[in-house]
């Protein structure tokens, strides 16, 4: 057994989340631009040199893997990289393989990724208005997403929704977006909108709509019990008493949730950033290109990029001022 990532604030890290591309078929207000810019392909780590990648991590004590993008089932031949990691799940190396998707493809791909030992995914849908849909992606289609929800589930997939709360846009399906995801027995986290990608301060501002607020509205109809389970997240639960359900808050802005951080995250062109909320990477493609042969210099490159973990993040909205603003966009760390 080799030695465990330990940074320096003694937190172990134990969970890699891998955007596999920063290409998307959507264009969330939120995530990108319309004519967003994506990298060459060439800057792209390969799918074998993802595969050499995330096996170090997993080597060095990784045990839950989340693939992300941009939209990962965009990226071509994506099974393939999920059925070569399905031998770190067999292995027991692996306790998790899971992926975040906008759902678009889901379609296509839910029973192959059943079959590569997926479980649990993440399905990031905002609101169940079709031409609000239209509105918050620019390029979706609800319909197409709720017949990847459909294919998921009869695939045996469990489903957790992330909706990013936004002001003036779905705060009136608070409700209908709670019954929905209880009906169909699926989780449901709410995800705070964060500075990220330089989209104008304005717009952001406005775009914020508090969990607490949110919390508050659904304590009119519910009772809410907080509950003290932590993931080594962001994410932060209550249980709403009258049916059971338990629902997610994600609040980076709020709350500081960096103390108990298990997490790193690698960028498809092989950037290890250690907190989403800082601009300090490392670059492992360099070290992963120059010494194929060479596991070790691999591992002592994800050593050094660990000790430089910081304490935690700058994002603050107390003052209607966006300090810590990130010009990074969230489909290049993946979120
Ligand atoms: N395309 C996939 C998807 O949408 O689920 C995976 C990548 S996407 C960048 C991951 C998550 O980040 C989504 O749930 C999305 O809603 C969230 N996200 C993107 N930009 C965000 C922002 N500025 N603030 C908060 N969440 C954001
Ligand atoms: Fe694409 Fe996901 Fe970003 Fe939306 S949030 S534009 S689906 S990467």
């Amino acid at each position: 057994m080799k030695d465990a990532l330990i940074d320096p604030f003694a937190r172990e890290i134990t969970y890699l989340r891998v955007s596999v591309t920063d290409r998307c078929d959507f264009r969330c207000v939120y995530c990108m631009v319309e004519d967003m810019k994506f990298l060459p392909k060439k800057d792209l780590l390969s799918l074998e040199e993802l595969d050499r990648m995330c096996s170090a991590f997993i080597e060095l004590g990784v045990r839950k893997l989340r693939i992300t993008g941009g939209e990962p089932l965009v990226r071509r031949n994506i099974m393939s990289f999920f059925n070569r990691m399905t031998r770190h799940l067999d292995s027991g190396a692996l306790d998790e393989l899971t992926l975040t998707t906008n759902g678009s493809q889901l379609y296509r791909f839910a029973e192959d990724l059943y079959s590569a030992g997926v479980r649990r995914i993440n399905v990031s849908l905002d609101t169940l208005d079709e031409q609000k849909f239209a509105r918050v992606t620019r390029w979706g289609r609800l319909k197409q997403v709720l017949r990847g929800i459909d294919a998921a589930q009869s695939a045996g997939l469990r489903i957790k929704i992330n909706a990013v709360a936004l002001k003036g846009f779905n705060e009136e399906e608070l409700f209908t977006i709670t019954e929905w995801c209880h009906a169909r027995d699926m989780d449901l986290t709410w995800i705070e909108v964060m500075p990220m990608g330089d989209m104008g301060t304005e717009d952001r501002i406005g775009q914020y709509w508090a969990l607490s607020e949110l919390r508050d509205q659904l304590a009119q109809r519910y009772t809410l019990t907080h509950l003290l389970e932590r993931t080594g997240g962001p994410a932060r639960y209550l249980r709403l008493e009258e049916t059971g359900q338990k629902i997610g808050f994600i609040t980076p802005l709020t709350h500081n949730f960096c103390e108990s951080c298990n997490r790193v995250r690698l960028t498809c062109t092989g950037e290890l950033y250690m907190c989403l909320g800082q601009e300090d990477m490392a670059d492992l493609r360099a070290p992963l290109r120059n010494t194929a042969d060479s596991p070790k210099a691999l591992e002592e490159a994800i050593r050094k990029a660990i000790r430089l973990k910081p304490k935690g993040h700058d994002f603050d909205y107390s003052r209607q001022v966006i300090s810590g603003q990130m010009t990074r966009h969230m489909s290049h760390t993946g979120g």
